[in-house]
């Protein structure tokens, strides 16, 4: 099987939100689901010298983050209704509507924050990887629509030999040893390390507490 993931090189991205856009524009996703979302992370503080000059460590960059279709998926682990499946050809992992009964177990299992319970539909939805675009040999639309170029998608392994240096999660993200995500990122120079405490979700109404 291959699997398929997503790369992302947060120094090159601007925190523009063109991927969530586009994605909610192809999707036809209503204002209150997002499969993308673009988390701003800041931190640091000011310090002053006494001689009327001030120091500074503060830091600012953003993480683009949709689903990492993950190789231990905890969504599909902890789905009682067996409706999250791993595709076996691309390894991208996805919800079928028909199965899903609407517990929302996946909501509150996946440690992305990335499921989300439809209000309308009563189903749990997300990123399916563009499956579509995908099968005929096209990118994910996140992917098409980024700018500054800081998405790629393809064999995950081929892009963690493609971009050196590359690392499973940073700051504000959870452990990549929770779900073996499918995600390669670039860290910028300011990243920090998965579980730090330095900095803030200063965008944290808008990617974790969207209205259902
Ligand atoms: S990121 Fe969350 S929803 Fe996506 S496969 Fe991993 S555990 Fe499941
Ligand atoms: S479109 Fe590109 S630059 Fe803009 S937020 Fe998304 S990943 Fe970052």
């Amino acid at each position: 099987m291959t699997q398929y993931g997503f790369y992302f090189d947060s120094a090159r991205c601007t925190g523009c939100k063109t991927c969530e856009m586009a994605c909610k524009d192809y999707k036809d996703l209503p204002s209150t689901i997002a499969f993308r979302k673009v988390y701003d992370y800041e931190g640091g503080t000011w310090t002053d010298a006494g001689n009327g000059t001030y120091t500074s460590d503060t830091f600012a960059y953003h993480v683009s983050l949709a689903c990492n279709h993950c190789a231990m998926p905890a969504c599909m682990a902890k789905c009682p209704s067996g409706a999250i499946e791993k595709d076996g050809k691309t390894g991208l992992v996805r919800i079928d509507q028909e199965k899903c009964t609407g517990v929302g177990v996946c909501v509150t299992t996946c440690p992305y924050n990335v499921p989300i319970l439809d209000a309308t539909t009563k189903k749990g939805v997300k990123c399916d990887g563009c499956a579509d675009r995908v099968a005929e040999g096209m990118n994910p639309i996140c992917v098409e629509s980024c700018p500054v170029r800081a998405l790629e998608f393809g064999d995950i392994e081929e892009l963690r030999s493609k971009h050196a240096g590359t690392v499973a999660g940073i700051a504000p993200l959870p452990s990549p040893d929770e779900t073996t995500p499918s995600l390669a990122i670039n860290p910028c120079p300011a990243a920090k390390e998965v579980g730090d405490t330095t900095g803030a979700i200063m965008n944290e109404k808008e990617v974790t507490d969207i209205p259902a």
